[in-house]
């Protein structure tokens, strides 16, 4: 019997999804996400098409694998994040073409779009060049996701964060356009970098945005976002 097995089958699902939007491409990429007493990870090297969900992977605390397949390359991460960010209960990392580009020119993603609010700071840094699958890159990458939801790997690709694998692959999917957005500007000679304050804002909005009806907004929150009265239950 295979335990988490909902969880297993959601991984690959997030995986599949992954490389069928374009934000990945073949066995690159791998997704860890926490379960009670370690992690479950994506095992090293398999196809994602074909990947069952007893090949995932799980690991302890004590950094310790277990079955009959290899974790990722990239465990060193995903346990290193996982154990230093309780906020945190899923990393992504992919090779999101227009990610690896910025990465490749070792840039860092400014906030030329408000939507870099989703990030969690009005800039996605980009890592120092480690190589994949190394101690090295685990450290470069936590120092480039401090207070942070993703980063880019420097000559790599992307890691994005989220408290469940479905908000890890939001991360990354606005991530990616942002870089995509971040290029274009490039090309027409450079877009406007929004400011300090301007992003301040957008980051205060951020904390009262998405919220469903009658949901309570914190009053405290300046710049949130108001919603116009509510007239009630739906109408018709
Ligand atoms: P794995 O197949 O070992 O997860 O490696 C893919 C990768 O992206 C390495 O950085
Ligand atoms: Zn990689």
């Amino acid at each position: 019997m295979t335990d988490h097995l909902d969880l297993r089958e959601e991984m690959i699902a997030i995986c599949l999804r992954m490389n069928a939007s374009g934000l990945n491409t073949g066995a690159a990429g791998n997704l860890s996400v926490r379960v009670e007493g370690g992690l479950l990870i994506t095992p090293s090297g398999v196809a994602y098409d074909k990947m069952r969900p007893e090949q995932i992977v799980e690991m302890d605390w004590e950094g310790r694998y277990y079955g009959d397949f290899v974790p990722s390359s990239e465990w060193r991460f995903h346990y290193d994040i996982l154990k230093a960010r309780p906020d945190v209960d899923a990393v992504l990392h992919s090779h999101a073409i227009n990610c690896s580009i910025l990465a490749c020119c070792r840039l860092d993603i400014p906030p030329v779009h408000y939507m870099i609010g989703v990030s969690g700071g009005d800039v996605v840094k980009c890592s120092a060049y480690a190589p994949f699958g190394t101690a090295e890159l685990s450290v470069e990458a936590l120092s480039a996701l401090e207070d942070r939801m993703a980063c880019l790997l420097g000559n790599h690709g992307v890691i994005a964060l989220g408290k469940t694998p479905a908000k890890a692959f939001a991360v990354l999917e606005e991530v990616e356009n942002l870089a995509r957005v971040y290029i274009g500007t490039r090309m027409l000679g450079g877009g406007v970098i929004l400011g300090k304050e301007e992003m301040d804002v957008v980051l205060e909005r951020f904390k009262s945005y998405g919220k469903q009806a009658g949901e309570a907004v914190d009053a405290t929150v300046k710049n949130r976002v108001e919603p116009p009265p509510h007239g009630g239950p739906k109408r018709l």
